[in-house]
């Protein structure tokens, strides 16, 4: 079978995909909707940022791009919690500095994974939107400019997002099962202008560049995420009806009413409130099961497309760069592509499914969790136990951003360490727990962190020196 394939959606994981495997000699279409964005201005306005990780970092080193994306990429250490008095907390992510996440812009990201793609020989077709499949001739049908053209392809990789076109066919004609589900909240994004100094006229940041920064207030949160402008990209994720609501939010005085009540401390930052409030939709919340994800050797979908989840543990990206890093490595030997589809549906869902229930967790405890009391005296024992057994324990929240161990078993591995944490907690201090009984149960019930599992220095040391 020739090595060809047809990518629909060059977004953040069809852009990688393509260069992935245009540098593995596969020749690679890639179709795309919007225009493209080397060169132009980015289209949808001011960006939303992103946190990269360990298996995001993992793929786009395969790729060859980590140095030049962390040139453009914030550290952040930890969660900076904000009380409503206004104190601020700082708990960390790691046990060391070098355990930090990334704050990416999203648009350069993308322009610089579609130039990679274009260098790596990817023949790329912008202003393409995907209409049609007709699955029997092998052709799709798509939008351009010049009007609807056909285009005849091999195979077939869905990386078109969560509201994929090509799933929707793939559902029709093949029956693949999806399960939508929507969360009662939504969520909205504001910005902070960077500090402009009124002397040298140089921008700095309000806040400390080096977190991300959560209100949580029980029920719906704010959050605060770094850009190298000196911004910040502000997130409310709020229950969309009720009492504390979108719904309640109608005009600019009930928005200030409730920003001034719950986040004081935000309010002096947020000086475009009532304009961005007003300018910028509400977007949904979802998780998406599906299963398959492929049909025989002629489809398969990746990233969003096939297992979209909610954003609270920062991994949809992250997830679908290891897709890509996955599937490459799959179909780098083989051109097998009915066996490499089933082989990656096999490894993956697992992993998928595992990672779509952890960030639904992270929502509470983001928003709610992470101010209590008890939260963080389990976080101390977590700590402490990570210290003592650092062969065979590490937080679930290590495991998923700091390691490439699968999604599935920091799940199964995190909820084996939560049930030890909780038989210790019951202790008032780190000198009261017994700690021989800690070392029983920790080398009982958890086998050794694999090699591959163990922590790897995220590259911080490199990223935007120019930030401090
Ligand atoms: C508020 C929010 C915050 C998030 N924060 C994080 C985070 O911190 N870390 C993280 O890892 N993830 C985060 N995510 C998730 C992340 O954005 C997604 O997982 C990621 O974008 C998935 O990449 P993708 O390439 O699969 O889909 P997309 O990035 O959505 O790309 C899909 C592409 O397909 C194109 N397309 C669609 N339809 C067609 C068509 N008919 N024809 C041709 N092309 C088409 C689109 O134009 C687009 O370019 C967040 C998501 C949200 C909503």
């Amino acid at each position: 079978m020739s090595r060809e394939l047809s990518i629909v959606g060059a977004g953040l994981a069809g852009a990688l995909m393509a260069c992935l495997l245009a540098q593995r000699g596969w020749k690679i279409d890639l179709y795309e909707r919007r225009p493209d964005p080397r060169g132009g201005p980015i289209i949808g306005g001011r960006s939303i940022n992103l946190a990269l990780s360990e298996r995001g970092w993992h793929a786009l080193r395969m790729a060859g791009v980590d140095q030049i994306v962390s040139e453009q990429a914030i550290a952040m250490r930890g969660r900076a919690v904000h009380s409503l008095e206004g104190n601020v907390d700082l708990q960390p992510y790691g046990m060391s500095d070098s355990h930090v996440i990334h704050s990416v812009h999203r648009a350069n990201l993308n322009r610089l994974l579609v130039t990679a793609a274009g260098e790596a020989g990817v023949r790329l077709h912008f202003e393409h939107s995907l209409r049609a499949v007709d699955w029997d001739a092998s052709t799709l049908t798509m939008d351009s400019p010049t009007g609807p053209i056909e285009s005849p392809f091999n195979a077939l990789i869905g990386a078109d997002g969560a509201g994929s076109p090509l799933r929707t066919s793939m559902v029709r004609k093949y029956g693949l099962v999806e399960q939508i589900s929507w969360e009662d909240h939504g969520y909205k994004e504001l910005s902070i202008r960077p500090q402009r100094d009124a002397q040298t006229g140089a921008d700095g940041f309000k806040l400390d560049p080096h977190a991300l920064h959560i209100w949580p207030r029980g029920q719906f949160m704010l959050i605060a995420l770094p850009n190298a402008d000196r911004s910040f990209t502000v997130t409310l994720f709020l229950p969309l009806k009720g009492e504390q609501s979108f719904a309640q939010l109608k005009d600019p005085t009930a928005v200030r009413a409730f920003f001034a009540a719950e986040f004081p401390s935000a309010v002096p930052l947020l000086e475009d409130l009532d304009q961005e409030f007003a300018d910028n939709a509400v977007g949904p919340l979802a998780t998406l099961r599906l299963a398959p994800w492929h049909h025989a050797g002629k489809a398969l979908l990746i990233g969003d497309a096939a297992h979209a989840v909610v954003p609270f543990h920062g991994q949809g990206m992250n997830c679908a760069f290891e897709d890509c890093a996955e599937l490459a490595d799959l179909l780098c030997d083989s051109c097998d592509l009915d066996q490499a589809f089933a082989d990656f549906y096999a490894r993956r869902k697992i992993n998928a499914d595992a990672i779509a229930s952890m960030a639904v967790e992270n929502y509470y405890e983001m928003r709610d969790h992470v101010a209590r009391a008890d939260y963080q005296w389990a976080k101390k024992i977590e700590h402490a136990l990570a210290e003592r057994f650092p062969q065979r324990f590490l937080s679930r929240y290590a495991q998923v951003s700091f390691t490439r161990l699968p999604y599935s078993e920091a799940q199964a591995r995190g909820a084996i360490q939560a049930e030890i944490i909780s038989q210790l907690a019951v202790a008032n201090s780190l000198s009261g727990i017994d700690w021989g009984t800690a070392r029983t149960l920790v080398e009982r019930r958890l086998q050794p962190l694999p090699e591959h599992a163990q922590l790897v220095a995220a590259p911080s040391d490199t990223s935007n020196p120019d930030i401090s």
